[in-house]
């Protein structure tokens, strides 16, 4: 491991949705100057390789996003991983507020929960964003990881795409996409 590879900020510009939806915070505009404490924070890396295996199998736990409007996690169990280890299966759901406007949606009320497929593949070559080193990914089912926290994602990631996806993609949770500030490198 001898050099460091090339940021790769110029090939980084697609999301898989428009900025403003999920980042109800507001986004805040970038000066020009560069952040003074981007390269004197230590490397952070999802865990090499990490499969859906290594989640807790039947056991609830929590993903990283939830409702938007109650603000309550998504609980999700692995059902089914497959010989791999990467891939197989995951059911979820949600526990809102008592006075939560989803409360009672159709598709995912308190009382109901949903089977989706989940799993990853990592490629073979990392990439440094912000002076982090992360191991895109090389293909998602419909749920995966987010590469910072390490978290599920129940609903839709943010994701940069490596060389036009030639090199994999990095997905994110929107709050880690915020907090690792990579909203002004798509600018
Ligand atoms: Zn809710
Ligand atoms: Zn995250």
């Amino acid at each position: 491991m001898a050099e460091d590879l090339e940021p790769r900020f110029h090939s980084l510009g697609s999301l898989s949705e428009p900025i403003n939806e999920s980042n109800p915070a507001g986004r805040s505009e970038p000066t020009g100057k560069r952040n003074p404490v981007r390269n004197s924070e230590p490397v952070l890396r999802f865990p090499p390789g990490k499969q859906l295996k290594d989640f807790p199998f039947w056991e609830w736990f929590e993903a990283v996003d939830g409702c938007d409007f109650c603000g309550a996690k998504y609980q999700v169990r692995v059902t089914y991983v497959d010989d791999s280890g990467y891939f197989g299966d995951v059911e979820y759901r949600v526990s809102h507020a008592e006075d939560c406007a989803e409360r009672f949606d159709e598709e995912l009320n308190t009382a109901e929960s949903i089977f989706d497929m989940a799993g990853w593949e990592f490629t073979d070559k990392p990439v440094t964003v912000l002076g982090k080193q992360f191991l895109p990914l090389k293909t998602r089912a419909n749920i995966g990881p987010c590469l910072n926290c390490g978290k599920l994602v129940i609903g839709v990631p943010l994701i940069l795409f490596i060389d036009e996806g030639r090199g994999g993609e990095l997905d994110f949770c929107s709050l880690c996409f915020e907090k690792l500030g990579l909203w002004k490198e798509l600018k």
